[in-house]
């Protein structure tokens, strides 16, 4: 008996030492593609920049925001109160529009894993998140959507995670990569109409039993590349909203 025990907890610190090995490969792998990535145009493919001045004019913002329930548009993103539950977010905010420039930047970086082409949108993303007014209270936590861990496993790195360190660092407010899991491994939203895609992800994410406590009061910024009928940010916010968070803001890079 304590033979197995012992046996046991050293092959969880083998995996443990193994995902680590493998994170920090990641990690330098994406490091280095960063350096060598060819400077081009996300838009026109010129060389020298990943987005010429000329192509930074061309990107499209939104000039509505919308409530996350519905979809309609709505001041500052709020929720209307018409739409809210206890189990909603209480505000959405995405600047980009995701269509020419922005997609191609977004797609590039997925399946390259170069995210320096991100980078000069990512400069204007934090001023815009910032311009929005980022009211969230002393107990704040950032936390991106995540992906199922064989889909991260597969792709090596989550974008989405990405752009939520991105705002913790501007923003000095933590960001937690451990307390939310995508426990179902949901097929492509890709080709769904609005229910089909709320039913798909319903139930998809759980919250890390270990780190209950860590969330209950707290304020939560929920990060995600691409927002298109909210439907996975609903369901994060389910999750999270029924493990006892207090106000969830929700950011996306771009909305479709
Ligand atoms: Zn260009
Ligand atoms: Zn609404």
């Amino acid at each position: 008996m304590v033979n197995y025990k012992i046996r046991n907890r050293n092959n969880s610190s083998t995996k443990r030492f193994i995902a680590n090995v493998n994170k920090w490969f990641t990690a330098m792998y994406n490091w280095f593609l960063d350096f060598v990535f060819p400077k081009k145009c996300v838009g026109c493919k010129t060389d020298g920049a990943f987005l010429c001045a000329n192509c930074e004019g061309k990107i499209e913002y939104l000039t509505t925001q919308v409530c996350i329930v519905c979809q309609k548009p709505s001041i500052k993103g709020f929720t209307h109160p018409s739409c809210v539950t206890i189990y909603t977010p209480e505000r959405l905010y995405s600047p980009f529009v995701y269509r020419g420039v922005v997609r191609n930047a977004i797609l590039e970086t997925k399946y390259s894993g170069a995210f320096a082409v991100l980078a000069p949108l990512l400069d204007i993303f934090i001023e815009s998140v910032n311009e929005s007014s980022l009211e969230i209270g002393n107990k704040a936590q950032i936390i991106p959507i995540p992906l199922h861990k064989s889909r991260y496993a597969k792709r090596g790195f989550n974008q989405a995670e990405y752009i939520a360190n991105k705002i913790s660092q501007e923003f000095k407010v933590s960001c937690r990569t451990d307390i939310l899991q995508r426990i179902v491994n949901t097929k492509s939203q890709v080709g769904l109409d609005k229910n089909q895609r709320r039913e798909n992800v319903a139930n998809a994410f759980g919250i890390n039993p270990k780190n209950l406590a860590m969330i209950k009061d707290c304020d939560i910024v929920l990060v995600d590349d691409v927002g298109t009928s909210g439907a996975t940010m609903l369901s994060a916010s389910r999750a999270l909203k029924k493990a006892g968070c207090r106000y969830i803001y929700c950011i996306c890079l771009a909305k479709d």
